[in-house]
């Protein structure tokens, strides 16, 4: 979806990726190799101009040996502070930004004392994650008792775990910003989220916007990080809401599937405001064409003309393969009110169980 939103404005493509199978493939010309592969990280710095990324789990080290040759934005720091919850928590508590309460399991030498003391600070029920590498809900557990906490230690693997406070939110937002090279910044409307098994589902802008001051309490929180950052790209920030405040879950370094209702729902999608970001043009307008909502499509495709069938609808399928809980894509609608599309996008969760 980058390349796609990059094409029109006379950019051209090159992609790493270890899979031969990725969407991208199609696209250009591609190097599938792993990111440990330094030689193969090197010859596809010589042949591009500057390297952004859209996978957060990029590892860090490559994406530094690529910045010691090629820009890389957004930058490897911000990279960083996404792959660990404790390092992304502890960043966002030292700006002011509220979080969870949490607490590191698996790293000390007395794992019973770090259950009990994680336990007195984020109290019970809590949620049980793995440190690194978890998304879509995948490496966590809600855990109501100290048992249910020590059998989920097990199970998730014993170390390098985090015991999140359990929110118990009455929505989730996410906000979607883009900074460019001269600081330039920009956001979109705050939307909110619906997940399923802990994946994102639906995704839907708020008519009237967001209640009260959260779209300028969402922002001022964007500000600090993007500017702590030097941070240059499209950033996502996901929020629960509770109590009518924001409490900050996880951000994400990268154009954000919360965010792909741009396409067709924005004056300019976040594609390509993340490139015109880390290319250093002026940021496009973030202006909503309508109330708009996006729907993940997730496991198998729906039939084509089904979706089509319903007006306004506009269908992208990555070209991946087919598997349970697999995102492969997902579907935008636009319409003149909230009622007109929340009728859309009950009947599209019909057509794509
Ligand atoms: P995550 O992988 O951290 O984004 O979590 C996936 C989803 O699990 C979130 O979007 C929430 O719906 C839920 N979740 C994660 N952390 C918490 C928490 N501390 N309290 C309540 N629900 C949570």
């Amino acid at each position: 979806m980058l390349a796609l939103a990059g094409y029109p404005l006379g950019l051209r493509f090159q992609f790493f990726d270890p899979d031969p199978n990725a969407p991208a493939a199609h696209l250009a010309d591609n190097m599938f190799h792993t990111y440990s592969e330094e030689d193969a990280l090197a010859r596809f710095a010589e042949g591009v101009d500057l390297i952004t990324y859209e996978f957060e789990n990029v590892p860090v080290s490559a994406a530094r040996l690529l910045n010691a040759r090629r820009p890389v934005y957004p930058p490897p720091a911000a990279l960083e502070m996404s792959q660990d919850r404790i390092v992304e928590k502890g960043a966002l508590s030292a700006l002011g930004i509220p979080t969870p309460a949490f607490a590191p399991i698996g790293n000390g030498s007395d794992l019973n004392a770090e259950i009990a003391s994680a336990i007195a600070q984020t109290g019970l029920p809590a949620v049980l994650k793995t440190r690194r590498m978890g998304y879509d809900g995948k490496g966590q557990r809600v855990v109501a008792s100290e048992a249910e906490l020590r059998d989920a230690v097990n199970d998730l693997g014993s170390s390098d775990l985090i015991l999140e406070g359990f929110i118990d939110f009455s929505a989730e937002y996410s906000l979607l910003s883009a900074r460019n090279i001269s600081g330039e910044i920009c956001f979109y409307p705050l939307v909110r989220n619906v997940h399923r098994g802990g994946i994102l589902r639906r995704s839907q802008t708020q008519t009237p916007s967001a209640p009260g001051e959260l779209q300028a309490i969402a922002e001022s929180y964007a500000q600090l990080l993007l500017k702590e950052l030097d941070y240059v790209g499209v950033l996502a920030i996901e929020f629960f809401v509770v109590d009518g405040a924001l409490v900050a879950n996880e951000i994400a370094p990268r154009v954000h599937n919360s965010g792909h209702w741009t396409i067709e729902g924005a004056e300019t999608s976040q594609f390509e405001n993340h490139l015109r970001a880390i290319l250093d043009y002026p940021l496009g307008s973030t202006r909503l064409r309508g109330c708009v909502g996006m729907l993940n499509i997730i496991g198998s495709p729906p039939p084509v003309s089904d979706v089509l069938g319903i007006p306004g609808a506009h269908l992208h399928l990555y070209g991946k393969s087919s598997r349970p809980n697999r995102k492969i894509g997902h579907i935008t609608v636009l319409r003149d009110s909230e009622e007109q599309l929340n009728a859309a996008l009950e009947a599209l969760e019909r057509i794509t169980v």
